[in-house]
């Protein structure tokens, strides 16, 4: 019997020539990354189990990336940040991502913002590595083909003193979609669309393994999008089969060596489901769950007070693209908020152009808000300065990953989850809306 994808990793990691699903190994690190909520948890155990003047594992494998709640005058927020940079210095850490002028991040070269794309950005999402984060949607690298997901503090703190992790070998589920990927259906539809038919518990510390024809033509960023949401259907970690677009990707950010593995044609998957993309339709996950799918076009009553696009999951370049695509020439009717993921995307914004016009001119003629220094912002809520915070018990459609009750803020208000189309659409309308309105 063959490997998974997946299993293949983990047996190399392991020093083995095959593991099983549900196996225990002990694996080896390859990337650990912890943020400014989790970093100083994790220095503490670190600390309290290890002795206060132990030295990490290996200081070149571990990043830290401040990125969560970064622009705000919440006095604790500031000070994990500070001490992330102690303890980047007292280990000579390789990779900290750090912020010290909060009143203009382009004046900090080093800042980049959300991790999980800061760490696509700066080469850290290699295939055939295993990567351990402190948040759970770390699973967002195993679009490139990488071991990757979100693990707790102590387990973090374990990893700085060894360099290795207990965990059990998860059974793979895969995905395949099949056919032309109609241009008004985004990667973000395939998942919300997967996990309204699994439900948000559906693929409980299980590999979820994405393939077929439209997964291998879609862009990095959409596959980081699939993978990302990975989490919300409880799946321990997201897998593509790294490819040419992989590979381009990769080596244009980093010149280490990598692996890659790929499924075996008589591997065993605990499921297999099938999509025809031609027949899937534009969707939303409404409050409060994202598992509660329905079709956009369905939600046409719903009105909405703002639109906010943004997040590890709906940030990045391409989404910001597909946001203005919808937008340009059009005016918005609530206020739309524009969160870039990292420094990168922010900078795209004022480079890349649609039909002429660079995004940034696109949002700003359509009436949207300044587009925000890079950062978590208002996708997890945060402190109450937060920029595009949820204050009011108020109706958003976002295209960030979550939508629980307070996650953006107030506890009353109702996020639906969606495309950045279906964003930008809603953003025209007021109401929720199918994109196809505007893009057919
Ligand atoms: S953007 Fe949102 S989901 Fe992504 S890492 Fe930040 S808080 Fe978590």
């Amino acid at each position: 019997m063959g490997m998974t994808l997946t299993e293949k990793i983990l047996a190399k990691a392991s020093g083995r020539t095959k593991v099983e699903p549900g196996e225990n190994i002990w694996v080896e690190t390859d990337v650990l990354m912890t943020h400014d909520v989790c970093g100083p948890g994790t220095i503490g155990v670190f600390k309290r189990e290890f002795g206060e003047n132990a030295k990490v594992w290996n200081p070149d494998k571990i990043v830290l990336i401040p990125d969560h709640y970064i622009f705000t005058n919440d006095e604790r927020a500031n000070r994990n940040v500070d001490i992330l940079r102690d303890f980047a210095q007292e280990q000579g850490i390789k990779y900290f991502y750090d912020i010290t002028d909060r009143s203009d991040f382009k004046a900090n070269p080093d800042y980049k913002g959300v991790c999980h794309i800061a760490l696509a950005q700066e080469g850290h999402t290699r295939p055939g590595e295993v990567l351990f984060g402190t948040d759970s949607h770390t699973c967002n690298a195993g679009a490139f083909g990488q071991f990757a997901t979100g693990i707790g503090n102590t387990d973090a703190a374990f990893i700085m003193g060894t360099g290795k992790l207990l965990i059990k070998v998860p059974a793979t589920m895969r995905f395949v979609f099949n056919g032309e990927l109609p241009d008004y259906l985004l990667a973000k539809d395939l998942i919300l669309q997967i996990i309204g038919d699994i439900s948000v518990a559906g693929a409980n510390y299980r590999t979820m393994e994405f393939a077929g024809d439209t997964v291998e033509r879609l862009t990095m960023e959409e596959r980081m999008t699939l993978c990302n949401m990975v989490i919300e259907a409880g799946g321990k970690n997201g897998t593509v089969a790294p490819d040419k677009t992989t590979f381009d990707y990769v080596t244009s950010r980093t010149d280490k060596p990598f692996d890659s593995f790929y499924s075996d044609g008589d591997a065993k998957f605990y499921s297999d489901r099938t999509y025809d993309v031609s027949k899937l339709e534009p969707v939303v996950a409404k409050p409060h769950s994202p598992d509660n799918r329905d079709l956009a076009r369905n939600c046409r009553d719903v009105k909405i007070d703002r639109v906010y696009i943004g997040s590890c999951t709906g940030g990045k370049t391409s989404d910001f693209l597909n946001a203005a695509r919808i937008l340009k020439g059009n005016q918005v009717k609530v206020p739309t908020y524009l969160v870039p993921a990292t420094q990168k995307v922010y900078e795209d914004l004022f480079v890349t152009k649609y039909e002429g016009q660079t995004l940034s001119e696109i949002f700003l003629a359509a009436g949207c808000i300044e587009p925000a220094a890079p950062s978590c912002a208002a996708c997890l809520g945060g402190p109450k300065d937060t920029f595009g915070r949820m204050n009011e018990p108020e109706i958003c459609v976002s295209t960030t990953n979550r939508n629980f009750p307070g996650r953006m803020g107030n506890k009353e208000a109702q996020v639906y989850l969606a495309s950045p189309y279906t964003a930008a659409a809603s953003a025209l309308t007021g109401h929720v809306t199918d994109p196809r309105e505007f893009l057919c």
